[in-house]
């Protein structure tokens, strides 16, 4: 077969492990999975109400246009129906944005590390790809806007950023976005948004009136608790939600997740206590890291990118053998850092606990010259 000769250099996107492939492998009966910055508090119960009640629709195709979903978030947002794009999760939505505008003649900036997804989808395509390294675990716009030339039709930002949990401040973004030129699609990634505490933090969809080269992309899956469900947006101006609409799949939104999110989007409640309680959450994790001195990027998102200075896999095998499953930072770009999801209070301590044995035995390691 005559494959793209670019899906020959890549791999599948590799996901956290499983609950039920450790509990087996280590012989454990208790897992806690801190991996994939999902919610710890699960999910709105109104939101899971609303899945009782749309049993009915197994058989039926989901409405395409999302249309009650649309008029309630419109309406949450303060924004226009026009204005918004419904993807089978975020990552749906990435992957409609690069098969719109990408190609072999085409060229994308983005940060590196960020999220796995634009770099892949970009592979996919066959655009020409440059990577920015961020510089203290943030984007380096002023390099960003640099390696934007005459074949860049897209321009990626990750805010907070994904796996370093930083954030762009405001006036840093729209002295950037006033620079890009205008027939270029700045996607700005907001899937932590709502974790977001940062008081020079910006107002992401007024930003879109102002620049209508801007997409905000955010998902039901991370503060919401709904990832199995898949439903992410975006919202930019009428215009390139245009555009794009052709390359969307027409049923990408199932129905279930359809309903779930109405009910969620009306318990406001629910996310801003997951909010509340997940700063609480990462406080404990600074507070670790001073009292061990262990370098951290403070974060604006329920995750925590740390550096032990040692193989990360190191510390992920030591925690995963212990029921702990994290994300090793090798596969993220950090080498000799993990990254941690925001438990709940108790599983926060847990691991911390576990952490603290591991620092200790690994003290003694290098003490006894291993
Ligand atoms: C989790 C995540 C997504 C994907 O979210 P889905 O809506 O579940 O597809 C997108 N971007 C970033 C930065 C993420 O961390």
């Amino acid at each position: 077969m005559r494959w793209k000769e670019q899906l020959l250099t890549l791999t599948p996107y590799q996901p956290g492990k499983s609950i039920e492939s450790v509990k087996k492998q280590y012989n454990l009966d208790k897992i806690v999975k801190l991996a994939s910055n999902e919610n710890p508090f699960g999910c709105s119960g109104k939101a899971l109400s609303a899945l009782q009640l749309n049993n009915q629709s197994m058989p039926i195709y989901p409405d395409g246009y999302a249309t009650n979903l649309r008029d309630s978030l419109a309406e949450f947002l303060q924004v226009e129906s026009e204005e918004l794009i419904f993807g089978n999760g975020s990552d749906n939505l990435i992957q409609i944005i690069s098969r719109s505008l990408l190609h072999p003649g085409a060229s994308t900036v983005m940060a590196a590390p960020t999220f796995s997804q634009y770099k892949h989808n970009a592979v996919i395509e066959g655009a020409i790809i440059k990577e920015v390294p961020l510089k203290n675990g943030e984007h380096d716009l002023d390099e960003m806007q640099k390696a934007i030339d005459e074949l860049t039709n897209v321009v990626w930002l990750c805010s907070p950023n994904n796996p370093t949990g930083t954030y762009i401040p405001e006036k840093h973004l729209i002295a950037f976005l006033e620079k890009v030129p205008p027939h270029i699609l700045v996607v700005l990634d907001e899937a932590y948004f709502e974790y977001v505490v940062a008081d020079d933090y910006y107002e992401s969809i007024s930003l879109t009136r102002k620049f209508p080269n801007l997409i905000v992309l955010r998902t039901f899956s991370k503060i919401y608790g709904l990832a199995s469900l898949r439903v992410g947006y975006g919202v930019a101006n009428p215009a390139i939600i245009k555009a794009l609409e052709p390359a969307r799949e027409p049923f990408n939104v199932n129905s279930f997740g359809q309903s779930a999110v109405i009910a969620a989007i009306e318990d406001q409640e629910f996310v801003q206590d997951c909010k509340e309680k997940n700063r609480e959450g990462l406080e404990l994790f600074y507070q670790f890291c001073e009292q061990h001195q262990l370098e951290f990027y403070p974060s604006q998102t329920n995750f925590i990118l740390i550096d032990f200075k040692v193989d990360g896999d190191k510390v992920f095998q030591y925690l995963l053998e212990r029921g702990y499953i994290v994300r090793s930072g090798k596969a993220l770009g950090f080498p000799t850092s993990v990254r941690f999801t925001v438990g709940s209070a108790e599983q926060n301590e847990g691991v911390l606990k576990v952490l603290s044995e591991f620092l200790a035995s690994n003290k003694q390691e290098q003490l006894n010259g291993k």
